[in-house]
């Protein structure tokens, strides 16, 4: 048995379980990005969709059986997990892992899953709601521009359908630094789509990439990205740190010279900027990368504003 699943999901989505309605990225030109580089972008069609759909709950209907043949009263836990892989293979193992998570959950991949017709959307989303009744939450990765076109009505459907979160990659809220790093997104747009998604009852996540700016618009970018955080106030705002990968645009215009990566103290002083220039917001900070400098910089706004102050000051 297979289904179709794209290389990414959020690190917050583990537990959930990936369904691939898109391939690739439709816009692909950010120049700090390798993910979807060389790979062409294709919208799966909903009759593909359901088949994969159906597909999975033959799946969760085997990793069952193996629950209750081996005495655990149906219940899948750790050792159903493993031996659903074992025996056989990958999809049975990160169904069954989805099992064992209480099989709430199910991520929307790949980049931008809105740039689907919403109508399309809402019947994939109403189908596997229909097929595996357990599902509660669905979220997905969304762009700005896509999401800023859908109407108020169009993002409610899907919200009423059970899309409960859109993770979006804003990286910069300065028009200088989206359009250095090709990211085909305005400020404006931004705020669009944050107002709206947030208007529609969906919970909005924006990944910010500290060092994204480089030395030349460090300020800007800071100073500029709390700006639009202050007028979008999503829910939830996560730190990327930026890192340079060898075999992307980024990389070369470093080696070029035009672009001038920070060091890691003006990364933190970049990320105090930001920070104590947001005003009026209720978000939640997260720092859940690896990349990132201080892990801990974690908290809720504005509640936690002196305390997050106080570890970069640390
Ligand atoms: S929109 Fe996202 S996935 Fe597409 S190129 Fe940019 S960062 Fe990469």
């Amino acid at each position: 048995m297979h289904i179709e699943q794209g290389p990414i999901r959020p690190p917050s989505e583990a537990s959930s379980l990936l369904i691939r309605i898109t391939r690739n990225c439709p816009w692909n030109r950010c120049v700090f990005c390798s993910t979807y580089k060389g790979k062409q972008f294709s919208r799966r069609s909903v009759d593909d969709i359901k088949r994969d759909i159906d597909t999975l709950a033959r799946v969760v209907e085997q990793v069952l059986q193996i629950a209750w043949h081996e005495g655990r009263g149906g219940r899948v836990n750790s050792q159903a997990v493993s031996e659903a892989g074992s025996r056989y293979g990958h999809l049975h193992y990160h169904v069954a892992q989805w099992m064992y998570y209480g099989a709430k959950n199910v991520f929307l991949q790949d980049a931008n899953s809105l740039i689907l017709k919403t109508n399309d959307l809402v019947q994939i989303i109403k189908y596997l709601r229909s097929v595996l009744p357990s599902v509660e939450r669905l979220t997905t990765y969304a762009r700005a521009d896509t999401a800023s076109r859908k109407s108020g009505e169009e993002l409610r459907e899907l919200r009423e359908a059970g899309l409960v979160r859109i993770h979006m990659g804003m990286e910069s809220g300065s028009d200088i630094v989206l359009k250095m790093i090709q990211k085909g997104t305005t400020a404006k747009q931004l705020v669009e789509a944050g107002r709206k998604i947030g208007a529609a009852g969906i919970s909005l996540c924006w990944y910010i990439m500290p060092g994204l700016g480089g030395k030349k618009y460090s300020r800007e970018h800071a100073l500029e990205t709390a700006a639009v955080i202050n007028r979008g106030n999503p829910d939830y705002i996560r730190f990327r740190t930026l890192s340079v990968l060898k075999n992307t645009p980024l990389y070369e215009m470093m080696q070029n010279g035009e672009f001038a990566p920070l060091d890691e103290d003006e990364v933190i002083r970049e990320q105090r900027l930001l920070l104590e220039s947001l005003e009026g917001v209720n978000t939640t900070v997260v720092s859940d990368h690896i990349l990132n400098l201080l892990q801990e910089l974690e908290g809720t706004l504005p509640a936690d504003r002196d305390k997050l102050l106080s570890i970069i000051d640390r």
